[in-house]
């Protein structure tokens, strides 16, 4: 099954956000657990999830993919810092639990002066005391484009982490196109040498969801500026390849790219048009 969409404001509530969704052509979609600059989640309203559930089940929807704030860091070196990333990690994955069996993705964190082997213990560390071999949620790292310290730039990093963890069949990986071509992984031009090696590296059946989203910066530029599908260096013909690849074809797909939700609702049409199944 073709599953697509994008990043929608969680603002209207669940069910506004399946509904949303289901008007631009959408069978999945992802959401800030809370503002993507952090702050205190709102209270779940537990009718409204439902109603979400139920219109999931209706339209066939895939599996939905979270986003984490971005201010959460579980490696910087100040304290403060780690316990607000483990309050929001905590939080949002018991919360997560009220639409089960979906995904949660996070950042893996910058380690500022303190060396990627230290940030990748303290990520672990956090993880492990969060995650719970009871929870169905999978929580998903997220390749990073290695931006300064970004720890998860190398397939290597995310691979450590893993194999840190206490409950390995709770964690994965979502792969963003634009973070892997920054981060110096040849997506668009050597799909199938990018997939070889995290299969070598990680194991294909770690990876759990992919974001679409096109690059401004050519291949190993270290810079995360997402563009539209076919407006930066990857190119439509990547996008196409991707969601066709027979190890991608069934995985979420979800559109990041910088756009209003009429400029999803084409994204997601050129995409159909283009999927093979
Ligand atoms: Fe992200
Ligand atoms: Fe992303
Ligand atoms: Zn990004």
């Amino acid at each position: 099954m073709f599953t697509i969409g994008c990043h929608l404001s969680a603002s209207k509530g669940f069910k506004n956000m399946g509904e949303t969704a289901l008007s631009i052509g959408a069978n999945t979609f992802a959401f800030f657990t809370r503002n993507p600059r952090g702050g205190a989640a709102k209270a779940i309203d537990e009718a409204d999830v439902q109603a979400l559930i139920e219109l999931m089940h209706e339209h066939n929807f895939g599996k939905l993919v979270a986003h984490a704030p971005y201010t959460v860091n579980p490696c910087s070196e100040s304290q403060k810092t780690r316990d607000f990333a483990h309050m929001v990690l905590s939080e949002d994955i018991k919360r997560m639990e009220y639409l089960p069996g979906n995904y949660y993705n996070f950042h893996p964190g910058s380690h500022l002066n303190q060396g990627a082997e230290k940030g990748i213990e303290l990520i672990s560390a956090m993880l492990n005391d969060i995650i719970t071999p009871e929870q169905s949620t999978i929580v998903l790292l997220e390749t990073m484009a290695g931006k300064g310290s970004e720890v998860g730039r190398t397939f290597e990093e995310l691979k450590a982490i893993i194999d840190n963890m206490k409950y390995p069949q709770k964690i994965g990986v979502c792969m963003d196109s634009c973070h892997v071509s920054d981060g110096g992984y040849d997506i668009a031009k050597d799909l199938e040498g990018v997939l070889a090696e995290f299969g070598r590296i990680i194991g294909i059946d770690k990876l759990k969801a992919m974001h679409l989203n096109d690059s401004m910066n050519p291949l190993g530029s270290h810079k995360d500026r997402h563009a539209k599908i076919g407006e930066g260096h990857l190119g439509t013909e990547a996008f196409i390849n991707i969601i066709n690849h027979p190890k991608l074809k069934d995985l979420p797909f979800i559109l990041e790219t910088p756009n209003e939700l009429s400029g999803y609702a084409r994204e997601i049409k050129l995409l159909r048009e283009n999927y093979q199944g």
